[in-house]
């Protein structure tokens, strides 16, 4: 964008899309500063994600990629077993045939750590208690109104701040809500003697009554997360249900499991909390004048599709590429807008028919059925590439937008 002073963008959120795009932005030439609600950074919020194998081609642009394997469970393959512990199939999670470049998964919180210390390193200044109140447009810019009182100017905002976005609603107040996916998550990371690793691989149990899945590292430490299939929970309702009740629940729900899914929820003890599962399809305009929304904001997969913050990646890495090569925001914004959201709307219908199988609403013969097919679905699964649009998918930074 030619202009006599140095754009300055203002970054909304703090999470993975937030820093990434600030790190792009600021190779572009731009000065950014990012602005996050929660009061400091939390390494505990969030349990762990998968980063596939197309979001670690971001970061590795980013030089950041090798930071995040130091502390990273690899796992290439997803094992998908029944209720009562047989194999159904094994899905790679990566390109087929292609372990080396299979996905990672990582605590959360380490992931915004990764992303937050390089964009620090890269001298980008981070304001954290800084809740977004308002948007307003300026004769020559946008002013952002934080919760506190204080205001920020830009040339524009890159609202970053997850699915129930502020800044979707300022961008059009006619946006599709987040649908709930019948689902509530909940999960742990705990250290239970005995349990085996479960090198390059997560595993998933189709229990009978909840979804489980778990992978134990090397060292020990087993992260596991069960998808409970409910009504839609009242706003905050859940923070209300201590740690115990929802472990009595779901040592009830997988009593019958085969190990280790019992042996996990035995070994747990501590502060748990449940999540409801949303997600967002449909957002017909991801920006308005110099306001531009980037990752969970515009489009949210449910977590079953591992692809959540792979995308916010490979939006940062192309809205600051579209902004370095269009001659203004209208058009970069445009441009960014068309080469993301097909992509983004796929992964969402794709986790939504995964979510489906999870849902436990089918009788024992439903079951049954489901056990028999899913084993000649996923027989050749290893070398199964009806996946790999997900994962190779690259965007070189030197390559230009257009
Ligand atoms: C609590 C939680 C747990 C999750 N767990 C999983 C998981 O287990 N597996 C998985 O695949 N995905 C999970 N996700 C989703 C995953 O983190 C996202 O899909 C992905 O990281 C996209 O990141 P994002 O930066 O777009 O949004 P987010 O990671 O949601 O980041 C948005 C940031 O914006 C901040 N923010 C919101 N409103 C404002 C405001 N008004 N002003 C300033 N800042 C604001 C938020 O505090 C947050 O830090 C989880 C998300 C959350 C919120």
């Amino acid at each position: 964008m030619p202009s006599a002073h140095t754009p300055r963008a203002l970054l909304i959120g703090a999470g993975v899309a937030g820093p990434a795009t600030a790190l792009f932005l600021s190779r572009a030439g731009w000065e950014v500063e990012v602005f996050e609600a929660g009061a400091a950074p939390d390494p505990y919020q969030g349990l762990f994600l998968n980063v596939a194998t197309n979001g670690l081609a971001v970061l590795e642009q980013l030089g950041l990629r090798e930071r995040l394997l130091t502390d990273a469970h690899r796992a290439s393959r997803m094992v998908m077993r029944s209720g009562t512990g047989r194999v159904l199939g094994e899905v790679p999670n990566g390109p087929a045939g292609d372990p080396e470049r299979g996905s990672v998964i990582v605590r959360r919180g380490w992931l915004h750590q990764v992303v937050r210390d390089g964009a620090v390193a890269a001298g980008i200044p981070f304001a954290f208690g800084s809740r977004l109140t308002a948007i307003e447009e300026t004769p020559t810019g946008v002013r952002a109104r934080f919760a506190d009182g204080r205001t920020a100017e830009g040339d524009i905002l890159v609202g970053a701040d997850g699915i129930h976005s502020l800044t979707r609603r300022w961008i059009d107040p006619a946006a599709p809500a987040p649908r709930y996916s019948g689902l509530v998550g909940t999960g742990g990371i705990a250290r239970i003697a005995g349990l085996e690793p479960t090198p390059d691989s997560q595993h998933f149990v189709f229990g009978a009554r909840s979804f489980f899945g778990y992978l134990v590292r090397e060292e020990g430490t087993a992260y596991w997360f069960a998808n409970l299939t409910k009504s839609e929970p009242p706003r905050g309702s859940l923070a209300g249900i201590a740690g115990g009740e929802w472990l009595r629940e779901l040592r009830d729900l997988h009593s019958d499991d085969p190990a280790p899914v019992p042996q996990i929820l035995s070994g747990t003890h501590g502060e748990l909390s449940g999540y409801p599962i949303y997600d967002l399809s449909g957002v017909r305009r991801w920006s308005r004048g110099r306001v531009v929304a980037v990752g969970d904001a515009v489009h949210a997969t449910s977590p079953s599709t591992g692809q959540g913050a792979s995308l916010a990646l490979e939006d940062a890495i192309t809205l600051a590429r579209c902004v370095r090569d269009l001659p203004d925001h209208a058009s970069a914004f445009a441009q960014y807008q068309a080469v993301r959201a097909p992509r983004a709307e796929a992964v969402v219908r794709y986790a939504r028919r995964i979510d489906s199988q999870k849902r436990v609403t089918k009788s024992r013969l439903g079951i049954a059925i489901r056990d028999w097919m899913m084993p000649r679905f996923l027989r050749n699964a290893a070398d199964d590439t009806r996946n790999d649009w997900l994962y190779n998918h690259e965007i070189p930074w030197q390559h230009p937008a257009a």
